[in-house]
């Protein structure tokens, strides 16, 4: 191996794991935290690995997919989930901590690790002399932000506001749906439309009027309505606001009782399996329960199952598509590479929404940093993994691409699969292939712990 020394810049959730499993394969770790020093809008003091909102890392059910991926990282060795069930509280089938609990645990894992030093420092550019794992977050500090941004291309670095929901394909009542094109535009009928009539239409914008949102925190309120509207407070300007908005209904013939379609919800493919599509033009600040219980007014989602809901916030990542490989390596041939070392990327920074996908792309960021500098190849995980399945989505050629959950849509579904079992399937194919591949992983040099 030609260097041992490598740098992590951000001790947050993806950072925080990636040094530890820097430093358990036998890496000398630079971990560098801006915090306290220079805080970020959500953070509250220097605690490392903070949980920002939720004290959640949601559902411990394999048949959860959030489950499914816990189980995986925690096959793998993952530092950060042990620290979290060492300091979970009790919230029936969640994994949900003690936030401060948690924050401290990785904080000690941390400082008694002899090959990490931890640099309370702003980092400011990539450049650098030591390979490099980027985990500076969605509030990554604007100097750094800035370099990135530059390097990268400004078409390259998104700030975005709002998430539209995303449904499960399975869950859509095809009896009051159908495919069609948006808009009579377009050859091909790639759009699931999920119609209203004038009552139901009318019924569901006075409930999104009446709904309760979640308040912006102070630091949001200026960027989150300078571009997209949230849907309610499209409903508060004018009952047919929607109607002229996301929810036009041109195009889309006549309804059973012979009169044209009042309004409509429109969906789009979220991924090339077609098993989830999300609402279009559907951001919103609604509490997650009010978004269901409104959302199932629509026939065709009466039933529906949701793999992300709406929500708005500040978030900064970086078009993972183009940019990084399925090693989450920011691809060595593209002249933005020239002139820094070799870089990773991880956590929310890449598109992988969440606390326990920024802990699975810190684990991979770290275990493909060290096969590549100890092999000089990567040592992908099977396809059928959780974390192989999240990795596929986030560097998928994807114009719209958008931060996303890991969910059950994203693991490979085979066409021969029983809807009624499928979960269990899903989950026990990437149970077995990752246990297969901790097998073989013997030939690896270095363990882990
Ligand atoms: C307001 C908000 C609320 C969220 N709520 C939830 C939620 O409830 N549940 C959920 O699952 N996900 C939530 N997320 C999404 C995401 O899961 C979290 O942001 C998660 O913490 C991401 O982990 P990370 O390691 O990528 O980033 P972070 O945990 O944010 O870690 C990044 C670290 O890098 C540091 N840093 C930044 N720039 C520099 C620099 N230049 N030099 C040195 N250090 C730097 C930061 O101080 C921070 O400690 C939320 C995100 C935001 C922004």
């Amino acid at each position: 191996m030609e260097t041992k020394r490598v740098r992590v810049i951000g001790a947050g959730l993806a950072g925080s794991e990636a040094a530890l499993q820097l430093a358990s394969f036998g890496f000398d770790v630079d971990l560098y935290e801006m915090r306290p020093e220079k805080p970020t809008p959500a953070h509250r003091g220097g605690a490392l690995a903070q949980l920002v909102c939720s004290n959640s890392f949601k559902g411990l059910a394999l048949t959860s997919a959030h489950g499914l991926l816990k189980n995986e990282l925690n096959m793998l060795g993952s530092f950060l989930l042990k620290a979290a069930e060492r300091t979970a509280v009790p919230a029936g089938e969640s994994l949900t901590v003690n936030r401060d609990l948690f924050s401290e645990e990785v904080e000690r894992l941390i400082l008694a690790c002899p090959n990490i030093t931890l640099h309370r420092e702003e980092v400011k550019t990539l450049e650098g002399e030591f390979p490099t794992i980027v985990a500076a977050g969605p509030l990554a500090s604007d100097t750094l932000a800035d370099d990135i941004f530059k390097r990268l291309g400004s078409e390259r670095l998104h700030f975005f506001d709002a998430i539209a929901p995303v449904v499960e394909t399975e869950s859509i009542d095809f009896e009051h749906a159908f495919y069609k094109n948006r808009w009579e535009k377009g050859e091909t009928e790639d759009f699931i439309n999920c119609p209203l009539d004038k009552e139901t239409y009318d019924l569901f914008v006075q409930k999104l009027r009446e709904a309760e949102s979640i308040e912006p925190r102070p630091f949001e309120k200026h960027e989150l309505f300078e571009g997209c509207l949230p849907i309610e407070e499209m409903a508060r300007r004018g009952t047919e606001t929607l109607r002229y908005g996301p929810m036009r209904p041109v195009g889309l013939g006549i309804n059973p009782t012979g009169k044209k379609w009042h309004a409509v919800i429109q969906l789009r493919a979220e991924n090339a399996q077609k098993t989830l599509f999300n609402m279009v033009g559907f951001q919103t600040r609604l509490k997650w329960g009010t978004q269901k219980e409104i959302f199932s007014m629509v026939p065709a989602l009466k039933n529906a199952r949701f793999a992300r809901l709406g929500c708005m916030h500040r978030n900064t990542f970086i078009e993972s598509p183009k940019l990084l490989d399925e090693t989450l390596r920011l691809r060595p041939e593209l002249p933005c590479a020239n002139g820094i070392p070799p870089t990773w990327f991880a956590g929310q920074i890449t598109g992988a929404e969440g606390y326990t996908e920024a802990i699975a792309t810190g684990w991979y960021a770290a275990w493909n940093l060290a096969s590549t500098l100890i092999h000089g190849k990567p040592k992908p995980l099977p396809e059928e993994s959780c974390i192989a399945s999240l990795l596929r989505q986030l560097v998928f050629p994807n114009e719209n691409f958008q931060p996303m959950n890991f969910n059950f849509g994203l693991l490979p579904h085979k066409q021969e699969m029983k809807k009624k079992n499928k979960k269990e399937i899903l989950g026990n194919e990437a149970i077995l292939a990752v246990t297969k591949w901790l097998q073989e992983r013997e030939q690896f040099p270095y363990a882990i712990t």
